[in-house]
């Protein structure tokens, strides 16, 4: 996990990362199925199609989030802008999961969602509904901003890299997510990650590393 954020910025050219775990291991709340699809096709596509938007341009010698954050808002680079940013969502997400993981968080992290949220009941019930009420596809979020813990949503590729906010897991809600094994459910395929998947200590690993 250690090596999370150097994946994530400074590989050239932009690679698609190994999974944290094996394809089966989130089972049976995400399948290997699911993740086939998911990794091997969905996000493997972003990684390709931003290697070769990039081929030759500047873009090409930058890390990845200096990629999303000086593309934002040229609208000649939306492409390269939408790729960039689901390549790097989507290895955020898998690093958001473990096998083993899900459920209340350890005491440094458990300390500020009481903080922020009240307690966990409300932070889960907020988590949720947040990424349920996601019109279409996109992404829900837990971050640290201004010494609190927030969550908001995104939609389609959209992240966080050009705010201030530090981001600390993070929930897919396209529907390739989840359709495979939970159809329209999208609400079952949610608890089930928060109950049983989420990955609070790279959670807490990024709350270590906040911008602010
Ligand atoms: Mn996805």
């Amino acid at each position: 996990m250690a090596t999370t954020n150097a994946i994530l910025t400074t590989a050239k050219p932009i690679i698609l990362p190994p999974l944290p775990w094996a394809d089966n291991a989130l089972e049976p709340f995400i399948s290997k199925n699911t993740i086939g699809f998911h990794y091997g096709k969905h996000h493997k596509a972003y990684v390709d199609k931003l290697n070769e938007l990039i081929a030759g341009k500047p873009e090409a010698d930058m890390p990845l989030e200096d990629i999303v954050r000086r593309t934002v808002g040229d609208p000649k680079k939306v492409e390269i802008l939408h790729n960039a940013q689901q390549t790097w969502n989507h290895t955020f997400y898998w690093n958001s999961m473990r096998p083993g993981g899900g459920g209340k968080p350890p005491r440094e992290i458990a300390e500020k969602i009481e903080s922020s949220f009240g307690d966990y009941d409300t932070f889960k019930k907020a988590f949720v509904a947040a990424a349920v009420g996601q019109f279409g596809s996109g992404w829900a979020w837990l971050i640290a901003e201004g010494g609190t813990l927030k969550i908001v949503a995104t939609p389609d590729g959209e992240d966080l890299l050009p705010t201030s906010a530090t981001p600390l897991l993070t929930l897919d809600v396209w529907e390739h997510a989840y359709y495979l094994d939970y159809q329209n459910r999208r609400k079952d395929y949610l608890v089930a990650v928060i109950d049983n998947l989420l990955n609070w200590e790279f959670a807490t690993q990024n709350l270590a590393h906040r911008n602010d």
